[in-house]
């Protein structure tokens, strides 16, 4: 792992006419990842957890997802210490989106990670470089602060990153964690797939969407956003995403 410089040349074996072929391209975009050494073996597997889930909404951004999207954007606009956090899954998929995010709402960016290793947060943090940051947080030496009600090393923050932060973008995070960052009295946003897991419960906006589509989506809203205020009420947004999965599987039960 790791081995491959992640600037190596690859040539997609999918055909662009392949009934699945986005699914499948977002895919091999993880493989590479895991390749380059910037994904864990476990977000693979993770991974296949959110493909099921995109499966059954149909792979498409609900009107549920715009719905959080657009609350997702006006929180991180106003904003006083936004922090977009970063996993192995996150750079491999969208670095040059994240990027463009952070600039958009002017927000930090730091790496954090379920699996915590040396290595891999210096491969993110060389991809996240070479999409235009300048400064990445959650690095070795840099001042860290622990959030209570979790296990080291998953509960090591930066102190002037997540750690200070108000508002966090987690995207596909773990429920222990987003739950302890609710704890610490942060707003917490994410992308999940799956409305059913307990980070998609806990958050304060859900985004049920895939976070390669959703976060073009996020990124137009944070630039056209007029600050309006919008009533959003995640626990009724999550009904919806349930109820989205529930009309797509007796769509196809009868047409089956
Ligand atoms: P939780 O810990 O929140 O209960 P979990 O243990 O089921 O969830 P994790 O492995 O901790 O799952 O987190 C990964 C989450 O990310 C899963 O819910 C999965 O559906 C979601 N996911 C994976 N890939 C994507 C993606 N590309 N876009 C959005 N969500 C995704
Ligand atoms: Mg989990």
């Amino acid at each position: 792992m790791g081995q491959d410089s992640p600037s190596k040349r690859r040539y997609s074996l999918i055909p662009t006419s392949h009934p699945r072929a986005i699914s499948l391209l977002i895919r091999e975009k993880l493989v590479h990842g895991f390749d380059d050494g910037l994904v864990a073996k476990e977000g693979l597997i993770a991974h296949g957890r959110g493909e099921t889930f995109d499966y059954l909404l149909g792979e498409k951004t609900t009107k549920n997802a715009k719905k959080a999207i657009k609350a997702a954007a006006l929180a991180l606009i106003l904003a006083k210490s936004p922090v977009i956090s970063v996993n192995g899954n996150i750079a491999a998929l969208c670095a040059k989106e994240i990027v463009l995010l952070a600039r958009i709402v002017d927000a930090k960016i730091e790496v954090n990670l379920f699996y915590s290793d040396k290595k891999r947060k210096q491969y993110i943090a060389r991809l996240l470089k070479k999409n235009g940051v300048k400064e990445i947080l959650g690095l070795d030496p840099r001042p860290s602060r622990r959030i209570a009600g979790l296990d080291s090393p998953r509960r090591v923050v930066d102190k002037d990153g997540i750690y200070a932060a108000d508002v966090v973008l987690v995207p596909l995070e773990d429920g222990d964690r987003t739950l302890a960052l609710k704890k610490a009295g942060k707003k917490v946003i994410t992308f999940d797939l799956n409305p059913l897991s307990r980070t998609a419960q806990t958050a304060d906006i859900t985004i049920v969407d895939n976070v390669v589509r959703g976060l073009h989506s996020l990124i137009k809203e944070c630039k056209n956003s007029k600050n309006q205020k919008i009533q959003f009420d995640n626990k009724k947004n999550l009904s919806e995403a349930i109820n989205e999965i529930k009309k797509n599987l007796a769509r196809r039960a009868r047409h089956a």
